[in-house]
């Protein structure tokens, strides 16, 4: 049996079929909103820099552009960085970062 894609979205549109997460994933997977080349989900680690607070997140799901690499997150995983980033959490570990000043450097 054969559907067109208009049937398809209309059966799912009423529930009559439902996409599993990678096919979800699949769909949406996001062409980079700023050279729009081809973007692969791959685990990052976040940074977080806001009021001289720096943290990372590590093995964060993103979608990453392969030709500029910039970083796309999805709704729910950008909701939960804000989430963590508002949590007073243990870190899993403590890292020294040196910190260079372009200004003096260059
Ligand atoms: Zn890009």
């Amino acid at each position: 049996m054969t559907m067109s894609l208009t049937e398809i979205q209309d059966k799912i549109q009423k529930g009559e079929y439902r996409l599993s997460d990678h096919a979800i994933k699949r769909m949406i997977q996001m062409k980079c909103v700023f050279c729009g080349s081809k973007a692969e989900s791959r685990n990052v680690t976040f940074v977080y820099d806001f009021d001289s607070n720096y943290f990372f997140i590590e093995n964060v799901p993103a979608e990453v552009c392969g030709q500029c690499g910039e970083k796309t997150y999805s709704p729910t995983v950008s909701d939960e960085l804000i989430r963590l980033a508002k949590k007073k959490l243990k870190p899993a570990k403590t890292v020294q970062v040196p910190v260079f000043d372009y200004a003096i450097q260059v």
